[in-house]
């Protein structure tokens, strides 16, 4: 099976310039720094890591709404990065984005019948009356009701203005969805309701997502694969299931630690992370994670560790991955 959406090597590297009349650069920020992974048809993969550590520049980037430094990005077999024009457009159109905050992604001006409808226009799909029938169409599939289309965004909760950006990315019939933190801005008690209905969407229309969040709990219902990101690079990848039930990278096993488990027993012995994380201009030699993890040696501060395949299906970046000891964590049966 060829991936529907296929990144390697992609990094994102900004100048930092100083000075008002003559600039110069005193620095360079690593914001992505060579990330490979793929997404099959039908899967989700989730992107997973603390905030800033360049999950959703990397989604910007495999949509190519910022332009890569370096690196590739292939969908559906098509060189996403030489693609101008009307083929570009026409490549948009199968990639759409969820993003974190319904607030302000929605235009407080139009109805959300016109906002629903806005990308079939931009895309010159439809007629005005055909497009008036999609939306009718889109919001009972994701749970709202016809009558909706002639109201504003403010006149509903943060749960279903998601709704409605989730009706509007699916309003051009795409392939693939990107899913930018789609329910960190919303209560707890709503954000099961969310990601269920992405999942029913995703088993009915047949959809692919990237899906993008900064803690494990959220992704545990949602994700196919797992890919865990630390300053710019990916640390740990592979099935939600090994990774949830056998971490490989001392950061997943910090990370997953963080989780409250129902049964305290199985939480593991951990130490919480301690320090910061390192500023994107001055990214650590040798393993990026080197200096806030509790098992780094000497070979970790002049080594980079590659992503490498650890256990069938599943990659670290750490030197000892095969040695750590035994972190008695086990979020498997916690798996729905
Ligand atoms: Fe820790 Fe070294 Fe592994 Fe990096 S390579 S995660 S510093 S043990
Ligand atoms: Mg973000």
């Amino acid at each position: 099976m060829t991936p529907l959406l296929e990144v390697a090597g992609l990094a994102k590297h900004y100048p930092v310039k100083q000075g008002v009349i003559r600039q110069r650069e005193v620095g360079t920020v690593r914001a992505v720094d060579g990330v490979s992974f793929s997404v099959m048809r039908g899967e989700t993969l989730a992107l997973v890591g603390e905030s800033g550590c360049g999950k959703s520049t990397t989604a910007r980037l495999a949509l190519r709404l910022i332009e890569p430094s370096a690196g590739s990005i292939r969908f559906d077999g098509q060189d996403v990065t030489k693609v101008t024009g009307g083929a570009m457009r026409a490549l948009r159109r199968r990639m759409q984005i969820v993003f974190q905050d319904p607030y302000a992604s929605l235009n407080p001006r139009l109805t959300v019948g016109d906002a629903i409808a806005e990308p079939m226009v931009v895309h010159g799909i439809g007629n005005d009356r055909s497009r008036q029938d999609r939306v009718q169409e889109l919001l009972e599939l994701v749970g709202l009701r016809p009558f909706h289309a002639t109201r504003y965004p403010h006149e509903f909760s943060g749960g279903q203005r998601q709704r409605i950006g989730i009706a509007r990315a699916l309003a051009v019939e795409p392939d693939l969805v990107v899913c930018d933190e789609p329910v960190s801005a919303l209560d707890v008690s709503i954000q099961a309701q969310v990601v269920n209905l992405m999942k029913d969407l995703q088993a009915r229309l047949g959809l692919s997502y990237l899906f993008i969040a900064h803690d494990l709990a959220v992704v545990k219902h949602m994700a196919d694969r797992v890919a865990v990101m630390y300053l710019g690079a990916i640390m740990e990848m592979g099935s939600k299931a090994e990774l949830f039930a056998n971490p490989r990278h001392p950061y997943t096993r910090a990370l997953l630690a963080a989780i409250p488990h129902p049964d305290p027993s199985r939480r593991g012995r951990v130490t919480p992370l301690g320090g910061d994380v390192p500023s994107p201009m001055a990214v650590p030699a040798g393993c990026r994670f080197h200096t806030r993890c509790p098992f780094a040696q000497a070979r970790c501060r002049e080594e980079v560790p590659l992503l490498r395949e650890v256990a069938p299906g599943q990659q670290a970046a750490c030197h000892f991955s095969e040695s750590l000891p035994d972190a008695g964590l086990d979020y498997s049966g916690g798996l729905t």
